[in-house]
């Protein structure tokens, strides 16, 4: 790997780690409004085409002090993160915060912020969850076309369609770039820490795209391609929603002696599964997307009587060469953990190996973890099925 393409990466990995200050600077250099984005669906692409900047709030690695006595000790890592930020004032670099999901937990969050910043915007805009009834398109539409009418209260600045377009096309690129690192890691070309493949998706999730773009694009011009671990065991991680699995838990199943080869997490795969079609008018477009996005990565999150993420989940597995799987549940997280037992129940069905590990903002039960691992492994090269 050239000099250029380990700057790129740790360029990329400085605003992954350090968001804020990233944030900070594009403010100072652009004097232009920062939205905060609560995850997962909102399209960051209208407030883009308006000239802010979208950025989705990650979760802080910090002790959640303060937070803790705002939502109950049963709201996900990331939520209460999200609250610590709020009480703690430390998201006061974003002028407005935008919703589009419907989890009750990240209710709970934006309400925090809410009552913490009541000055702050906060657009409370659910775009429906039931994505199969005849009525679902057009209040998906409408729902977008409300976006855009917030948007553009938000900026002060209209939104035209070749705004959209244009925003449309900068996003579909990123995605594409991102997609051609990530179908490399599976079809064994290129290998990239787990830490790094974190590290592009959430900073393109923080970063203005064109400037993240030109750094992905010399990552991949002067990455050597180098042959996946012979021997490694071939692992599929899985689920973990809306915010980043700890690098170092990632780093821990690979030490076990597997290599990561594919994924579906939000900080993965997910996130850029789904591209905005280019000739349609953009406001359709952007429902199409929400619409497409359920069926190209199912989320639990989402009702549609003829997707199933168990059978996508399945299909993956068989594309990549996986030889197990690894979920991972935020703890307290409703809509994985409803959805889990039919996973469970058709990953059993077909014999692969997998474990569930529960993960916590507090810290992570290195040997515990460690140890239910290297048991997965040992059974997969005994070639015996497991039930987590
Ligand atoms: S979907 Fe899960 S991880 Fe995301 S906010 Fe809701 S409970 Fe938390």
């Amino acid at each position: 790997m050239t000099k250029q393409s380990r700057d790129a990466i740790a360029e990329l990995a400085g605003v992954a780690e350090n968001p804020d200050e990233y944030i900070a600077q594009w403010k100072r250099d652009k004097n232009r409004k920062v939205v905060g984005l609560m995850p997962m669906n909102f399209p960051a692409e209208i407030a883009h085409a308006a000239g802010a900047l979208p950025v989705v709030i990650q979760q802080k690695r910090t002790p959640i002090t303060i937070g803790n006595n705002r939502l109950t000790e049963f709201h996900c890592g990331y939520t209460r993160s999200v609250a610590d930020q709020a009480a703690k004032k430390e998201l006061g670099l974003y002028d407005g915060f935008m919703l589009a999901d419907h989890c009750i937990q990240l209710l709970g969050a934006s309400d925090i912020i809410r009552d913490e910043s009541p000055e702050v915007p906060m657009y409370f805009g659910q775009l429906i969850s039931s994505m199969g009834d005849p009525w679902s398109r057009e209040q998906i539409l409408k729902k977008m076309m409300s976006f855009v009418r917030e948007i553009e209260n938000f900026t002060g600045r209209m939104i035209h369609e070749s705004d959209l377009q244009n925003s449309i096309q900068l996003f579909n690129e990123n995605r594409r770039l991102l997609r051609q690192i990530f179908d490399a890691r599976r079809a064994g070309d290129v290998t990239f820490k787990p830490s790094e493949l974190q590290a592009f998706v959430k900073s393109s999730m923080v970063m203005d795209k064109q400037e993240h773009s030109a750094l992905l694009r010399q990552v991949l011009e002067t990455a050597a391609a180098r042959p996946s671990g012979a021997g490694l065991i071939k692992l599929h991680i899985s689920g973990h929603f809306c915010h980043a699995p700890k690098t170092e838990l990632l780093e821990l199943i690979e030490d076990c002696g597997a290599i990561i080869v594919d994924d579906d997490l939000f900080h993965g795969t997910r996130y850029i599964s789904t591209d905005i079609g280019e000739s349609k008018a953009p406001i359709e477009a952007l429902a199409d997307w929400y619409l497409d996005r359920n069926v190209a990565a199912p989320c639990p999150t989402r009702v549609q009587h003829d997707v199933d993420w168990d059978r996508y989940l399945l299909n993956l597995v068989a594309e990549s060469g996986a030889e197990g799987l690894v979920v991972l549940m935020a703890k307290f997280c409703e809509p994985h953990m409803l959805y889990y037992p039919e996973l469970r129940k058709a990953l059993n069905a077909r014999g692969i190996p997998h474990v569930l590990i529960e993960t916590e903002h507090e810290g992570i039960p290195v040997e515990t973890i460690r140890t239910r691992i290297e048991a997965m492994l040992e059974r997969i090269r005994r070639k015996e099925p497991s039930a987590a």
